[in-house]
């Protein structure tokens, strides 16, 4: 049985990062938004991660009306209060690098010993149905910031993130290790039984 979901997102690289995370659900359709020409923009202005994620989800859902699945994710360092948290795309101004936040969150931890500098990933990843309804599920990934960054794989913080009991940060591992405890690979083995129930009632 072939059931289609929407992946609120125009990032093919996240579609192609879902579908490895899910080999189980190959019979299941990923479109994404893209695919439906018209579908509104949404602003993430949530103060939260569950906001936006469910936020894209529905809006996605309701435009399309399928399932809809959406994810937001943040870094949030203990020492500055869970800061940079659901602004962690856009910590060093409005559309920054991921070197400019990098350094910013750097200068930010200035000084504090490894014992301080713990820090977590946290993925939200938000289900509607055709009518709006949504439920969220959320993976994470505990660790500390690093000193200074290390390795060239992966993207965003992923040079100063030290996965805890680690000595390497998140880009060095190969992009298998990462997906093997990566906050998203935790909140896709929540969401995954939700999606194959769907495709097994079709
Ligand atoms: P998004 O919600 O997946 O777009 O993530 C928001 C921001 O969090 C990104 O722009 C990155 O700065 C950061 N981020 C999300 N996932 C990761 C990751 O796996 N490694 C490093 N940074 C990440």
């Amino acid at each position: 049985m072939t059931r289609t979901i929407v992946i609120a997102t125009r990032n093919r690289h996240k579609l192609r990062e879902l579908r490895e995370l899910m080999p189980e659900l190959e019979s299941v359709e990923m479109k994404t938004l893209d695919e439906f020409p018209g579908a509104p923009e949404v602003a993430e202005d949530g103060v939260t991660l569950e906001e936006n994620a469910a936020k894209k989800a529905k809006s996605a859902a309701l435009f399309c009306r399928l399932w809809a699945l959406a994810d937001d994710t943040g870094l949030e360092v203990d020492a500055l209060g869970g800061a940079p948290g659901v602004y962690s795309a856009r910590y060093a101004g409005g559309d920054c690098s991921c070197a400019a936040n990098n350094l910013k969150l750097l200068a930010e931890l200035s000084g504090l010993p490894p014992e301080k500098r713990t820090a977590r990933f946290r993925c939200v990843m938000a289900l509607a149905s055709p009518g709006g309804s949504v439920i969220t599920v959320e993976g994470r990934l505990e660790g500390r910031i690093a000193l200074s960054p290390s390795g060239t794989g992966g993207f965003g913080y992923d040079p100063l993130f030290l996965p805890a009991g680690a000595d390497k940060t998140l880009a060095e591992l190969t992009p298998g290790e990462k997906n093997a405890l990566s906050h998203r690979a935790a909140a896709v083995r929540k969401i995954e039984p939700y999606i194959a129930r769907l495709r097994d009632e079709g």
